[in-house]
């Protein structure tokens, strides 16, 4: 269908989403403007100069899957591999003196023994601990990660015997990190959909990307 002898969209907004839609559009052979009410483009995710310097408004982290934002990046001509450093899952946390410290670290090996091995070697957990997150995990994952009902993830890591180091360090700092809820707030059906996406999917999904650049470069500056 030609879309563009038919239509000129307006986008409102100039962050991610509003440019991606205008790529989109574009590449789709319609006629776009994007109407951005701040002085540069990329929203939340954007360089800001302080005192003279550039600097980036936050530290963004991306996951290996996010693979549309890959693919719209390339589309744009922002190459990933030298955009982004692409760094296994690490979770570490030194803990008070009174504590022992948490580090888990995904290996480069094939899915699911990334999973598999990365929990197992974890340091500041059970055995115990290790194992019933990963039958948890088998769990879900032979649902498809679908939950009959929606929950908080607290009541659903209380139903499935979450608790201990795993829980503390390892569910409730990634539901922070992901969903940006804390675990007694936030959408256990949401917080599986990004385990599904992440860790349950190919090792590569699960790995860290890192900005190498201002984030301005990532995506708003190649798509204006
Ligand atoms: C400090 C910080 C750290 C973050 N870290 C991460 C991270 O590590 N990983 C991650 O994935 N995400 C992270 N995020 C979230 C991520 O930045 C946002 O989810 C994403 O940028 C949202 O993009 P958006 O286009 O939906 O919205 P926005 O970025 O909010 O863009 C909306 C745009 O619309 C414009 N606008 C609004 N109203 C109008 C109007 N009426 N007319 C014209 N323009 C208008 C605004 O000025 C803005 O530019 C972080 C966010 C912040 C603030």
């Amino acid at each position: 269908m030609d879309l563009g002898a038919r239509m000129r969209v307006a986008v409102v907004g100039g962050g991610w989403a509003g440019l991606a839609a205008a790529v989109e559009l574009l590449a789709a052979g319609v006629e776009v403007v994007v109407h951005e009410a701040a002085r540069r483009l990329g929203g939340r995710a954007r360089s800001v100069v302080m005192h003279g310097q550039r600097l980036d408004n936050g530290q963004h982290i991306l996951s290996g899957a996010y693979g549309e934002t890959l693919r719209l990046m390339q589309q744009v001509g922002a190459d990933p591999a030298r955009l982004l450093h692409r760094v296994p899952l690490a979770l570490c946390f030194p803990g008070a003196a009174s504590e022992r410290p948490f580090a888990l670290r995904l290996p480069r090996l094939p899915a699911p023994w990334h999973l598999a091995v990365g929990l197992f070697s974890a340091r500041g957990a059970s055995l115990g601990e290790k194992l019933a997150a990963l039958r948890c995990l088998r769990r879900w994952q032979g649902t498809g990660y679908r939950l009959a009902a929606d929950c908080s993830l607290a009541a659903l890591l209380d139903r499935d015997r979450q608790f201990g180091a795993l829980r503390r360090f390892l569910w409730e700092p990634l539901c922070l990190a992901a969903l940006n809820t804390p675990a007694a707030d936030a959408s256990a059906q949401v917080f599986l959909n990004v385990l599904r996406d992440t860790v349950g999917g190919a090792r590569a999904a699960s790995d860290l990307l890192l900005p190498a650049v201002e984030l301005d470069a990532l995506f708003a500056q190649p798509a204006a």
